[in-house]
């Protein structure tokens, strides 16, 4: 039925309330059903309503109410009993959302990064909803395993991830990201050499192989890391902590001239002193006075 955008369904009824969601009722057309062990056709013995979020049409919420059948086999021997009948292309047994909006819910928070409530409030549903879909779609795609493909660049970078308890602890977590296509491949807990090895590890070595270019702060555990698990990769620092390792070597030197030739720690008036910040300023960002200095 081309209206609902659904296979094999016919629509029942239409609700129109105003200030209401959109309220399509479906059922499925397939019949007649065979039973499943014996093969004998099936009587319908009643009819379940289940209520499912839908894509909403022109900013309006929608509701696909779907009359799902249940069966029974006639044959009083048979063990098979009653059952519902089902369609994954609706839905999926364990949601409350049809299949083509679980898909468009995942693309708009996994891709598009929207919030869980802002699409929530566009389908007019429950935080949980949306978020339990994306957790069952978006979770069988982080477990495909073709989802990472060849990797040339790998990239490692910890990031602090919580502060916890009172007394505000920093935890921090390692990042491991394709550089290439500037995607991130997962996150696993600590800064040490340990979890990222573990990762490569179930990786397995081809894998680790195809990695040309490995890219690290200056951290000796990341360095460890490369070093055992792609030994043929180039390794190469990020620029952002050469720039700030060379930054802080250039401040190291100034203030030991300083207390080498004024014999104290930089005031106010020392010309070392007061071009502290033009040392380590970018190029592009010195104005010309600046540059002649
Ligand atoms: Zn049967």
């Amino acid at each position: 039925m081309s209206l609902v955008g659904l296979p094999d369904v016919v629509i029942l009824d239409v609700e129109d309330v105003p200030g209401a969601a959109l309220r399509v009722h479906v059922e499925l057309t397939r019949s007649p059903q065979g039973c499943p062990t014996c093969g004998v056709i099936a009587h319908v013995e009643d009819r379940r309503r289940v209520e499912l979020v839908d894509l909403s049409m022109g900013g309006r919420p929608m509701r696909l109410v779907w009359v799902r059948r249940r069966f029974r086999c006639p044959e009083s021997s048979c063990p098979s009993g009653s059952w519902t009948e089902d369609d994954p292309r609706i839905a999926s047994k364990r949601l409350m959302m049809t299949d083509r909006s679980g898909r468009w819910i995942t693309e708009q928070v996994g891709r598009c990064a929207r919030s869980v409530s802002e699409v929530a409030r566009e389908l007019g549903c429950d935080w949980h909803t949306v978020n339990d879909a994306v957790v069952a779609y978006g979770g069988a795609l982080v477990d495909h395993p073709d989802r990472f493909g060849v990797v040339e660049a790998l990239g490692l970078d910890e990031v602090l991830m919580v502060r916890r308890g009172p007394w505000h602890r920093q935890e921090f977590s390692t990042l491991l990201v394709d550089v290439g296509r500037g995607q991130l491949l997962d996150v696993v807990p600590g800064r040490s050499s340990t979890e990222p090895m573990v990762w490569l590890a179930k990786k397995g070595k081809p894998w680790c192989d195809q990695v040309r270019f490995a890219t690290l702060d200056l951290s000796g555990p990341y360095r460890k890391v490369f070093t055992l698990m792609t030994p043929g990769a180039i390794q190469v620092a990020d620029p952002f902590h050469l720039i700030k390792l060379a930054n802080s070597k250039l401040d190291e030197c100034r203030r030991r001239v300083q207390n080498k030739t004024l014999g104290h720690r930089g005031h106010k008036a020392d010309p070392l002193y007061r071009c502290r910040r033009l040392l380590t300023k970018a190029e592009e960002r010195l104005d010309v006075k600046g540059e002649r200095n």
